[in-house]
């Protein structure tokens, strides 16, 4: 029940911290793609909030498996008690997960956690392995990583260390590749191994020994809006990261438990990722809940030396885990994986059409319902819109006048424009991509003025 109390009315001041600045209406209800404010308003939700609510909201066969396990132990700690839930989602996960080599599952609350997690096991396996010496991790520029203090300082975007530069290790970085910026001449295929080989400039240059981990997003979320490079990039990589000892950590975050169209994202390629982790779709934002999934033989040799020294309170918590198990359910039982590759190649089209009508969108990018778009000044040029413009905020809150909310975010400052991420439920039908797409096409004619004043 909601508390409607004039004291937590809108427009009434907030006793919470970190909360939008602007005003934002009461969410009451949510059903599927749709979210009912408390004046009775709609909202379709294009963006699954930070792409979180992947089968929709309110899946009554969620909230019923969540139901009946609260009857039975909401909360059982993993030091006094195993739990079925746990025991059965780490099973599952080790099913999907085998064929990459990827067996064994920690399970934590949320993606910064999973990405601390999974650090931190990578680090106990090098000194596990006698490679004490190694402790960098790289990453790539920009990212986003999360926001504690060491998933903060693998994120590619140095203005968001801010005040806490002096609190983080630095771990180096290397350009994400944006291959559509390349030269005249270059091919797709060539520059992507120009990205590729400059990790391995950076190995060198750090000193190999020195070096951990690659952590990267394999499809890029929020910081690159969708990036996905060819297929080159990724088999490079993993090549390099073996020549040099590195183990590949893929941060699924956002792009795993199905949303690229195959419940892992590393299964698009041949390349395989040692460690992976994963959140948000995980359990879909019916509760808390992110993992570590990692090589059976990282983990059984980090506890042959002693055990992995690190957990949570709520680390595989039954609830949690069985909200995760009734989620992937829903996934695997009405096929939305299949649905996301499918509605997502139509709504990457129907997008790609829009470029037609709005010369200010720059390049429309995504695998599966893992799809952004970006905005720029120049699409040839790759020249952005000046950022005083705020073209990601001004669009985002254009739709959302209209109804429709999508995700929008500017990195590095705006020094790489604005980009969105259209990010639907993995259930969406086609009817729904048609109303996202007229709604859009709204919000994007409301800024299309704006965008002409900076085009030449
Ligand atoms: N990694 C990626 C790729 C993300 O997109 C996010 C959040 O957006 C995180 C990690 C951090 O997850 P959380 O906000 O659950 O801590």
């Amino acid at each position: 029940m909601n508390d409607q109390s004039p004291r937590h009315g809108r427009n009434e001041p907030s006793s919470m911290f970190f909360w939008p600045t602007e005003d934002r209406p009461m969410a009451a209800r949510g059903e599927g793609i749709f979210i009912w404010d408390d004046e009775g308003r709609r909202y379709v939700d294009a963006s699954c909030g930070p792409q979180t609510t992947n089968i929709g909201h309110n899946n009554r066969y969620v909230v019923a498996a969540m139901r009946a396990q609260m009857d039975d132990i909401c909360f059982a700690f993993r030091s006094h008690f195993k739990n079925g839930p746990a025991e059965r989602l780490a099973d599952r996960l080790a099913d999907l997960g085998a064929d990459l080599g990827l067996t064994r599952a920690f399970f934590c609350s949320g993606g910064s956690e999973a990405v601390e997690g999974a650090i931190k096991l990578a680090r106990q396996y090098a000194i596990a392995k006698g490679e004490a010496t190694r402790y960098k991790i790289i990453s790539r520029l920009p990212s986003y990583h999360g926001s504690t203090l060491g998933a903060l300082s693998l994120t590619g975007d140095p203005q968001m260390f801010g005040p806490f530069a002096p609190m983080m290790q630095t771990h180096p970085k290397i350009p994400a590749p944006f291959v559509i910026e390349r030269p005249d001449g270059e091919s797709e295929d060539a520059a992507a191994l120009r990205y590729a080989l400059m990790l391995e400039d950076a190995i060198i240059a750090q000193g190999a020994e020195t070096v951990l981990a690659f952590i990267v997003e394999p499809v890029g979320g929020a910081a690159t809006g969708g990036l996905v490079a060819p297929d080159i990039y990724y088999e490079k990589v993993r090549e390099i990261c073996d020549r040099y000892g590195l183990l590949l950590i893929y941060d699924e975050v956002m792009c795993g438990s199905g949303r690229t169209g195959k419940y892992l994202a590393a299964e698009h390629w041949n390349a395989k990722p040692d460690i992976i982790a994963m959140a948000k779709g995980l359990a879909a934002g019916y509760v808390p809940l992110g993992a570590v999934l990692a090589r059976g033989d990282i983990v059984q040799a980090v506890d042959d030396a002693g055990g992995y020294a690190h957990g949570h309170t709520y680390s595989a918590g039954p609830l949690a885990c069985a909200a995760g198990l009734a989620v992937m359910d829903v996934l695997f039982q009405n096929d939305l994986i299949a649905n996301a590759a499918a509605k997502g190649q139509i709504l990457k089209a129907k997008l790609e059409r829009l470029m037609d009508e709005f010369p200010f969108i720059g390049e429309v990018r995504g695998r599966g319902l893992m799809l952004g778009f970006d905005v720029m000044a120049d699409r040839k040029k790759r020249i952005p819109l000046p950022p005083e413009l705020n073209a990601g905020h001004a669009i985002a809150q254009a739709c959302y006048d209209r109804g429709l909310i999508i995700y929008s975010r500017r990195m590095l400052g705006g020094a790489r424009g604005d980009h969105f991420l259209v990010t639907p439920p993995l259930n969406v039908t086609s009817e729904e991509i048609d109303l996202i797409i007229d709604l859009l096409r709204q919000g994007l004619s409301d800024f299309a003025p704006t965008a002409r004043t900076a085009m030449p």
